[in-house]
This record gives C-alpha cells, sequence and structure tokens, in this order.
C-alpha cells in the first residue's frame, strides 16, 4: 500500500478513527505549505498519465466517494485535488437531499445509476453515506432502517469491487474552529456568499452528533475492497496534496495498460 493511504486508512471497526489525526496535522506532508505545494504539479502529471491509461485500457473503473461536513472542502477537493484528470472519462455526481422520485425507491437506486463505468473515474460529491448519516442525525426514518443500511452499503461496494471498480472513500475531516472560520468567510466575502446556507447553521449544532455518525459509519464500512481514509482538511494544501497523493497511489497500484492491438504492425494507411 502507497505511504500516504497507510497512514490515512480506517482500520475496520476502529471507531476512534477520527481522533488519529487532527484536522490541523499533516501526515506524511513532504514539508511545510510551500514544499508540498511544489509536490503536486508532478502529481497531477502522473494522475492524468494513469487515468489516460484507465481509459483506454477500458475494462475497470474507479469510484471516489467524498463526504465531509458543511464547509469541509468536498467542492475545493473536486476543483483543485483532481486538477490532473481529463474531463473526458470522469464523472462527477452531486447527491442532494433525494426527490419524490428518488424517494419512491430504495436509497441505492439513484446511486448506482451513477457509478462509473468501465474505464472511468466517477466522483460522489455526498453519497449513498448521507442515508446513515444525515438520515440518522435527523431521524429521517426509524433506528432499524438507518442501521440495517450499513450492511446494505457493505454487500453493495462489494459487488461494485466484484464487477471491476475500485473504491476509494475519504472523508475531509475539518474542525469545528476551521468550520466557523469558512462560515464568516462566506458570510463577508461576496464571491463566498452564494455558498452560504442558512440551514447549516442548524446543521453546526448537531456537530456532536455528525461526529458520531461519522464515526460509527467509518468503523463499519472500511473495508478490504472498500476502504474509507480520513483526510486531516484543515489546511487546504495538505488536503489536495494527500487526495491526489491517494488517488495516485491507488491507480499505480491498478497499473492500467494500454491495450494490445492485434495485427496493427502489419497495417497500411491506404
Ligand atoms: P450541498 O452538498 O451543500 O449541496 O447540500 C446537499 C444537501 O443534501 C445536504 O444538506 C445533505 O445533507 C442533503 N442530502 C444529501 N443526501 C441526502 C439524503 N439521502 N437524505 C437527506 N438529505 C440528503
Ligand atoms: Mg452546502
Amino acid at each position: 500500500m502507497g505511504e500516504v493511504r497507510a497512514k490515512l486508512r480506517v482500520t475496520a471497526g476502529d471507531r476512534a478513527a477520527l481522533g488519529r489525526n487532527r484536522p490541523s496535522s499533516t501526515p506524511g506532508a513532504p514539508g511545510d505549505r510551500d514544499a508540498t505545494e511544489a509536490a503536486i504539479p508532478p502529481l497531477d502529471e502522473e494522475l492524468s498519465e494513469l487515468q489516460t491509461r484507465l481509459w483506454a485500457e477500458g475494462r475497470r473503473s474507479l469510484l471516489v466517494v467524498l463526504q465531509a461536513l458543511d464547509a469541509g472542502g468536498k467542492d475545493g477537493t473536486i476543483r483543485h485535488a483532481f486538477q490532473g484528470l481529463n474531463p473526458q472519462g470522469t464523472r462527477v455526481t452531486a447527491f442532494k437531499a433525494p426527490t419524490p422520485e428518488e424517494l419512491a425507491h430504495d436509497f441505492l437506486w439513484r446511486v448506482h445509476q451513477a457509478t462509473p463505468a468501465a474505464g472511468e473515474v466517477g466522483i460522489f460529491n455526498r453519497s449513498h453515506y448521507e442515508d446513515v448519516l444525515v438520515v440518522r442525525v435527523h431521524q429521517l426514518v426509524p433506528t432499524k432502517v438507518w442501521r440495517a443500511r450499513y450492511g446494505l452499503i457493505k454487500g453493495f461496494e462489494e459487488a461494485l469491487h466484484e464487477g471491476g471498480t475500485t473504491i476509494v472513500k475519504l472523508f475531509l475531516h475539518i474542525s469545528k474552529e476551521e468550520q466557523r472560520r469558512r462560515f464568516e468567510e462566506r458570510l463577508t466575502r461576496p464571491d463566498k456568499r452564494w455558498k452560504f446556507n442558512r440551514g447549516d447553521l442548524e446543521e453546526r449544532a448537531h456537530w456532536d452528533d455528525y461526529q458520531e455518525a461519522y464515526a460509527e459509519a467509518l468503523a463499519r464500512t472500511s473495508t478490504e475492497a472498500a476502504a474509507w481514509y480520513v483526510v486531516p482538511a484543515d489546511h487546504k494544501w495538505y488536503r489536495n496534496w494527500a487526495v491526489t497523493s491517494i488517488l495516485v497511489e491507488t491507480l499505480r497500484e491498478l497499473d492500467p495498460r494500454y491495450p494490445e492491438v492485434e495485427g496493427i504492425d502489419a497495417m497500411e494507411i491506404p
């Protein structure tokens, strides 16, 4: 396993995973902010090359699940950490509160439709995990129903894995203080105001409930087939480096190959 993954990976059953690295820590970083930022462009380049090979090979896929509390940096991660990805072959799906049609189906229905096809990289901005997080915190379904979902999620992810999809799940871990700073920025900066949402303040009041819901979800669903990583995310420069590193390490291990083309040596262009 790659170095960064080994440092941030959640061990199955570990309910204390959120406490292992502080949100402001920088495990494995090549140095201070400047040194870490300088390490990103070569990683972007390698990510791009690896993704091109995945696409050309056209047999396997990569699914990246992004979860975080509000202002945790999901959008910024998609903008910066996935810079090396080619839009062709990349599909980003954001999961909002379910529509009436989605609610009329089982909770995995909308998710399954958005999974990456062979050759693709799929990115989930929120995911089926909301169904054991926000749904649990606000008791949108009975306890018995969301409790059963840990097992259903594991089975679902295992089916994707068996079908050739590698799954990487990232929890962007910010501190409550950092969330306050980011909310304040949203209130005061004209270019950030559009992100401010009154509902986010209500959610902040449930901070401890969310920490508990995350701790349990990560412990119960970090598996061999689909591991969780807790990415300390108070420092955006560290978060971007760490996320890019995790993707590069994962794709290096997959080692996608350009396909052989039969008889190509004998071909002539008329
Ligand atoms: P945002 O990511 O800021 O656009 O917000 C999306 C909102 O949709 C968040 O408040 C989520 O908690 C909510 N959401 C996403 N999935 C679900 C779900 N399965 N059930 C209820 N709310 C959800
Ligand atoms: Mg939001």
